[in-house]
């Protein structure tokens, strides 16, 4: 049934005809990871037997892909990140402001994502860190940690960054925590504003040191003329800066965090079906009240996993980002004088916990230890072993 339906079996049946109907087409790093979903925790990758000292049961484990965009391999590098953040966390209440891309100007995002996802974090950063220090506002050094997604509901393209910000920040002179009001971080007409400024100066300036490439129906944007009249009805128009409600405290900005950081565009979870008629998958519709918002969608298998590629990033490029005073370089020593200012003491739960030792889990039948016998590399299957038992009970 549908409940252990994964992408990697979605893209295992319909990868090859894909690779084959687009042939010469598919830019390297979609092949990539199409390659990768393909080949997770198969024998492609290589893995390990491990067997029961006590029953001599065992069992197959094949190594997982590792790469960022495969819904299985996601939940390790989430756990691991989120510790670090943990030990970031300061007792002060947390914002969560959103900052989108009008459709216009994603169209163009999609086509050149490095540079203008870039663009957006960089846009986005200096709008909160320059609306804050003014004087008129907060007139503080604030922190952020940001996240892009590119997806909306349905995997569809909609490129936004998310940000968690602490409620208030440091004086100019380093000498005192300025708090925000509880429920008010900055004002969102404001950041809108700059935001746009911003964003549509650079754009421009990227336009004519010729960063900016234009393809298929977008490629008369290449001339300069029709390049701005194409931008003229984003520059009229209000760029919304969403300011969600603040966040109930710090242990529901790590569940908010865990929740959204390393998500891909889909998770397994939601795929419910695939079959002849394609991919069968859940989906939130925002525009209905909110009893109606779950919806299931089909999409033929081809457009299901064109849609999934869209919200590949290049590779290397950083899809969360620490500004100001949480910016890595000198995050440690700017939370210490934080948290010295909120006179919080220093406790054990501030530290990183080590990871825990990789051991194989115990063995299904009778819970004895489970050691590695064998090293499987790519594409070898295990040798000299009896015919594996059921762990149900099944085997003859
Ligand atoms: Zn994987
Ligand atoms: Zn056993």
């Amino acid at each position: 049934m549908s409940a252990s339906l994964e992408l990697g079996d979605i893209f295992r049946a319909a990868g090859p005809a894909r690779r084959a109907a687009h042939a010469g087409r598919l830019p390297l790093q979609q092949l990539k990871v199409m390659s990768a979903i393909e080949h997770c925790r198969t024998a492609a990758l290589g893995g390990h037997v491990a067997a029961c000292g006590d029953c001599g049961h065992w069992r197959i484990a094949y190594n997982s892909c590792r790469n960022r965009h495969c819904p299985r391999c996601q939940g390790n590098a989430a756990r691991t990140w989120l510790a670090e953040r943990e030990a970031d966390l300061l007792p002060v209440g947390y914002f969560h402001v959103v900052f989108t891309l009008p459709a216009r100007i994603a169209d163009i995002a999609l086509q050149n994502k490095a540079v203008l996802y870039a663009l957006l974090f960089q846009a986005a950063s200096e709008t909160m860190m320059t609306i804050a220090a003014d004087p008129r506002h907060l007139g503080a050094r604030i922190g952020i940690t940001a996240v892009l997604h590119s997806w909306g509901s349905a995997l569809t393209h909609h490129p936004h960054v998310r940000m968690i910000v602490p409620g208030g920040g440091l004086s100019p002179d380093g000498q005192r925590w300025i708090s925000s009001r509880p429920a008010f971080l900055l004002p969102v007409r404001v950041l809108g504003k700059l935001f746009r400024r911003l964003f549509l100066t650079r754009l421009l300036a990227l336009f004519d040191a010729d960063r900016l490439v234009f393809r298929g129906q977008l490629a008369p944007l290449a001339d300069r003329r029709t390049f701005l009249r194409y931008l003229a009805p984003v520059r009229g128009r209000r760029w919304v800066v969403y300011a969600k409600p603040p966040f109930a405290g710090p242990k529901a900005v790590l569940a908010y965090l865990s929740h959204y950081t390393h998500r891909i565009a889909i998770s397994n979870r939601r795929l419910l079906a695939f079959n002849e008629n394609g991919v069968t998958f859940r989906y939130k519709d925002y525009r209905r009240d909110t009893a109606h918002q779950q919806q299931v969608m089909t999409l033929a298998t081809d457009e299901f996993i064109r849609r999934f590629m869209l919200h590949v990033l290049p590779r290397e490029f950083h899809r969360i980002r620490h500004y100001g005073l949480l910016a890595s370089s000198s995050r440690k020593a700017s939370l210490a004088r934080v948290r010295e200012l909120l006179k919080v003491i220093p406790t054990s739960a501030a530290e990183t916990p080590e990871p825990e030792p990789v051991m194989p889990p115990p063995c299904p039948c009778c819970g004895g230890q489970m050691v590695v016998i064998q090293i499987l590399p790519r594409w070898c299957q295990p040798r000299g072993l009896p015919p594996a038992t059921d762990p149900a009970g099944g085997s003859p």
